[in-house]
C-alpha cells in the first residue's frame, strides 16, 4: 500500500484522545504511516498532551503553538513554555498560528501580534511554521513579507483561498495543504486553487476532529479519512493517486524533516 500522511490533525482533542488506540488502528489500516499532531487549541495543556502522544508513538510528530482563536493566550510565558517543549526531537513545527478574520474569536490586533511572535519563534528554533488562514490571505501575506518566512519554511494548512491567494503563498515559499473542504460541493474555488500548486509544494490533511470530507461531512473526522481527500485531490489535479501520495509523503518528510 502506498504510504499516506495526515499532515495536520488534533489528536489531543478529547473526541479523538478518548479512543486513541482505535483511531490509530483505523489509520494504520487505511495506510496512514505518518501523522503530524497539532496542539495549539486552548492552553499549554493541549501542546503538552500532543507532545506526550508524539513521544509515545514512533510515527507521530508534534506541532505546538497558539491557535489564532486563542491568540490572547500567546503571552511571554506561553512562548517560554513552547520553547522548552520544543527541545523534544518530536516537535517538528511551530503552530498552528495565523489569522482568522472569519470567526474573529480573538481581536485582529492580538492575532497579528501572536502571528509575529510565532514567526520569530520558528525562526529562532529553525523549525517550519504551520499557518491557519481564514478570510485573511492578503493581510497574512503582508505580515510574512514584513517578518520573513522562517528559513525552515512553512505550511498553509487547510487552504480555503482562491488560486490567486495560493499563488501568493507559493511565491512566499509556503507549501499548501488541502483538507476535507476540498471535497465540499461549494468549494469550487478551492479545487481551482488545488490545480495550480506544483507537485513538490502540495500536502494533504484531515484537520480532524473537524472538517470530515464528503460523504462523511458533519461527522467527527479522523486521520483514516485523509485517504478520501487525497482521492479527490488526485481527481481534481488529473493525477495518479499513488504518484501524488508519494509526492506528498516526500514533501512532508522534507518540510518537517522526518525520515520518509
Ligand atoms: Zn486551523
Ligand atoms: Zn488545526
Amino acid at each position: 500500500m502506498t504510504p499516506l500522511v495526515d499532515t495536520h490533525c488534533h489528536l489531543a482533542d478529547s473526541r479523538l484522545d478518548a479512543e486513541l488506540d482505535e483511531v490509530l488502528a483505523r489509520a494504520a489500516e487505511a495506510g496512514i504511516e505518518k501523522i503530524i499532531a497539532v496542539g495549539a487549541i486552548g492552553s499549554i495543556a493541549t501542546d503538552r498532551r500532543t507532545l506526550e502522544i508524539a513521544e509515545h508513538y514512533p510515527h507521530i510528530f508534534a506541532a505546538i503553538g497558539v491557535h489564532p482563536h486563542d491568540a490572547r493566550n500567546c503571552t511571554t510565558e506561553r512562548i517560554a513554555q513552547l520553547r522548552a517543549l520544543a527541545r523534544s526531537q518530536k516537535v517538528v513545527a511551530i503552530g498552528e498560528s495565523g489569522l482568522d478574520f472569519h470567526y474573529l474569536h480573538s481581536p485582529v490586533e492580538e492575532q497579528e501580534q501572536s502571528l509575529r511572535k510565532h514567526l520569530m519563534l520558528a525562526a529562532e528554533l529553525d523549525k517550519p511554521i504551520v499557518i491557519h488562514c481564514r478570510d485573511a490571505e492578503a493581510r497574512l501575506a503582508a505580515i510574512v513579507r514584513e517578518e520573513g518566512l522562517p528559513a525552515a519554511g512553512g505550511v498553509i494548512h487547510c487552504f480555503t483561498g482562491d488560486a490567486k491567494a495560493a499563488a501568493a503563498f507559493l511565491e512566499l515559499g509556503f507549501l499548501i495543504s488541502f483538507s476535507g473542504i476540498l471535497t465540499f460541493k461549494n468549494a469550487g474555488v478551492v479545487r481551482e486553487a488545488a490545480r495550480i500548486v506544483p507537485d513538490d509544494r502540495v500536502l494533504v490533511e484531515t484537520d480532524a476532529p473537524y472538517l470530515a470530507p464528503e460523504p462523511h461531512r458533519g461527522r467527527r473526522n479522523e486521520p483514516a479519512l485523509v485517504r478520501r481527500t487525497l482521492e479527490v485531490l488526485a481527481e481534481v489535479r488529473g493525477a495518479d493517486f499513488h504518484g501524488l501520495a508519494a509526492a506528498i509523503a516526500e514533501n512532508s518528510a522534507r518540510v518537517f524533516r522526518i525520515v520518509a
